[in-house]
């Protein structure tokens, strides 16, 4: 009998229940896409509350933040109880958390900003002129290798110099200054009071690791720590996971090592198997079923995964029950004729079958791919939610307004004043340099000084004479963040910066003025209730980050609409049916990510298809284009994916489509239904 009534036994199979009620102590599930892994984890939470165990003593790291929300909400129906303070997040959002209230023990300011990628690199440009390269006289990498390069080495905490020698192709002569770089771009980032995403995670380890006390507070409280996709995580949140379980080592993880999609940034399944090499107490549970899949969609995917050779042998046994339907294949002649027919299907489907749009996904390798399939669902009337792209929070609209957010937190968040001094006509780069500079001189003088005195700080400096009006607007605009010398509400101060200057810059500078007006506005609504700016830019920060997903803040999202995502953003995610479009050898597998000297590159490719495949539950589409337009070379032949020429065609149905050309890969067309337009 337990104090909520949960039928443990009777909602979860044998594996599952033996470690959803296990003791406390180190354990690792480890088992196949579908079989359950998240299922064990939010059961595993509620068991725990069951128990009488308080909320604060949890901490649940999932990959998006959508996710922790979604366990938490399935935990809530489980069990009724308050789970305010319990800390469920992505790796990101906790270190943030944890660096809020002890960045200052690293030297960071707790009102550090959040650089993302833009961010990054505008300050890695700024690190190559600081560092005195002279980028005309030598090719120097850009500042994408750049910013890569010195995450990757983060990530996998390795000396830069390591990675520059094994895994970056720069030339050797470039070494010494790629390094100078790297630190000129630290140093930036000081000054700045800012961080970037890897600085989340890094300078939270290093805290803990100088701070043993402020450690020792945070391991007696996280008594309970669990971890899904664990596969996914790189060594630099291992060791973060570590630190934090090193004292009741009452750690679960979660993971597929066939579902491993992260190496590029540095994620190393091997994480798993060196689990119970640091955990020798660990237990390991196996789960054998699969819930999620019909068997043939499961067949399709177990033949998959078993071409490639470094991976556990595991079997997957199908719960569910035959729908006497196998996969379908689809041919299409190109791109346009791809989008027609997922378009005219996803119709049919939920108008004769009367499957909900939202029990519908569209996924791809790359995102661009899906460009042709946005246009026709517009065209059709079919609604959609794009996961992946450019995200809401990265729009230049959305930053313009941030930075002055930003400014007004962290007066030394040096990339944002660069971006609004950069707005005002008259001002240009030399300028702008020269503006921070006086304004950083300044600096000293205003810590710990009201925000009020910004505005009168800023007049003091001396812009160009052309620029002298639009500064003087620029410094009242900022004055009216702060009437009063108090910081106003997030939702005022949007509004503040939108009428004080934003609206007439916007005005002049994008021909989508009115999409942008409206996206100010829903940024002001998604503030409405918000008291403090900062939770604001945090919050904006995060969403906009790396593995969020990227929901209109305002948006409903139970909107019934079908979804379309990158496979990487569909992790973990499962739908009723699932289109696998794009699926052309060098698309899918994307050949810039082979390399033809590794066979991991593309054992890696071929995880990412597993993972395409098993997002399906009942029915799974995939289509290959004959012919891949681009803008730059115009229409081109392609073969369909090596991925799908590997696998036995018994284990599809082919359907011809239209007007597609013959069906070159496959003679045997007895079964197939015609699909005409
Ligand atoms: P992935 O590897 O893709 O992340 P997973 O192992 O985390 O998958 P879940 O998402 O937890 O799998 O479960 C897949 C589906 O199977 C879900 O719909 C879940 O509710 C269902 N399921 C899992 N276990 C059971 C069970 N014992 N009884 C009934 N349904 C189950
Ligand atoms: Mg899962």
């Amino acid at each position: 009998a337990n104090r909520t009534g949960i039928d443990f036994r009777a909602e979860l199979n044998d594996d599952q229940y033996a470690a959803v009620t296990s003791r406390p102590g180190p354990s690792l599930v480890i088992a196949g896409a579908g079989s359950g892994k998240t299922r064990t984890l939010t059961y595993r939470v509620a068991y725990l509350l069951d128990n009488h165990m308080d909320p604060r003593s949890i901490l649940l790291l999932t990959f998006t933040n959508k996710a922790s929300k979604e366990m938490l909400e399935r935990v809530k129906e489980l069990v009724p109880f308050d789970l305010s303070n319990l800390w469920g997040g992505t790796f990101h959002s906790i270190g943030n958390r944890i660096l809020r209230k002890h960045a200052d023990l690293i030297g960071l300011g707790r009102n550090f900003s959040i650089l993302d990628r833009d961010d990054q690199k505008s300050l890695m440009k700024a690190a190559i002129q600081k560092a005195g390269i002279d980028t005309k006289a030598v090719r120097f990498p850009k500042t994408d290798p750049l910013i890569d390069l010195f995450s990757y080495s983060t990530n996998t905490m390795q000396d830069p110099r390591e990675v520059l020698q094994w895994r970056y192709s720069f030339d050797a002569s470039l070494h010494e200054d790629i390094l100078k770089v790297g630190m000129a771009y630290e140093q930036l980032k000081r000054e700045s009071n800012a961080a970037d995403f890897d600085d989340l995670l890094y300078l939270c380890y290093r805290m803990f690791k100088k701070n043993p006390d402020v450690l020792a507070r945070y391991q007696e409280r996280f008594r309970f720590i669990l971890v899904d996709e664990y596969q996914d995580t790189n060594l630099l949140q291992a060791a973060l996971i570590d630190q934090l379980a090193g004292k009741h080592k009452s750690l679960m993880v979660v993971g597929d090592d066939a579902q491993s999609i992260y190496s590029w940034r540095g994620a190393n399944f091997e994480n798993i198997i060196k689990f119970t090499e640091r955990y020798p107490k660990a237990k390991t549970y196996k789960i054998e079923t699969n819930y999620r899949s019909v068997p043939e969609v499961l067949q399709a995917a177990n033949a998959c995964i078993s071409n490639n050779r470094k991976q556990f042998a595991k079997v997957l046994q199908p719960a569910r029950k035959s729908q006497e339907a196998k996969p379908v294949l689809a041919p299409v002649l190109d791109l346009r004729t791809q989008s027609q027919f997922v378009a005219q299907r996803v119709q049919e489907l939920n108008e004769e079958e009367g499957v909900p749009f939202e029990e519908i996904a569209i996924l791809y390798r790359a995102h661009f791919h899906s460009m042709e399939i946005q246009m026709e669902f517009t065209r059709r009337g079919i609604p959609f939610r794009v996961t992946s792209g450019l995200r809401f929070f990265e729009q230049a609209h959305i930053k313009d307004v941030a930075a002055f957010m930003r400014l007004a937190v962290n007066p030394r968040d040096a990339v944002s004043f660069k971006r609004l001094v950069l707005m005002l006509p008259g001002i240009g780069e030399r300028s702008a340099d020269k503006l921070w500079r006086e304004w950083a001189a300044q600096l000293p003088a205003l810590d710990g000084e009201k925000l009020e005195s910004f505005g009168n700080a800023l007049k003091a400096l001396k812009p160009p004479k052309k620029a002298a009006s639009a500064w003087q607007q620029f410094a009242d605009t900022v004055d009216e963040l702060a009437p009063g010398g108090e910081p106003a509400t997030p939702t005022q101060m949007i509004f503040s910066v939108v009428e004080g200057c934003y609206d007439e810059y916007a005005r002049n500078a994008f021909t989508n003025y009115d999409q942008r007006r409206q996206d100010l506005q829903q940024l002001q609504a998604f503030a409405e209730g918000m008291t403090d700016v900062e939770e604001l830019l945090t919050q904006l920060a995060l969403m906009g980050g790396v593995d969020v997903s990227n929901d209109r803040p305002a948006e409903n999202e139970d909107h019934d609409v079908v979804t379309l995502s990158t496979v990487h953003q569909a992790k973990g995610l499962e739908w009723d049916v699932v289109f696998a479009v794009g699926l052309a050898d060098g698309k899918f597998p994307n050949e810039r990510a082979l390399d033809a000297d590794d066979p991991d590159t593309e054992e890696e490719e071929r995880r990412l298809f597993y993972v395409t495949l098993t997002r399906a539950k009942t029915q799974l589409y995939l289509t290959y284009p004959q012919l891949w337009s681009t803008p730059h070379q115009g229409s081109m032949p392609v073969l369909p994916s090596r991925f799908i020429q590997e696998l036995d065609p018994d284990l599809f149905d082919t359907w011809q489509i239209g007007s597609s050309a013959p069906n070159m890969w496959y003679d045997d067309e007895d079964d197939d239904d015609d699909y005409p337009f």
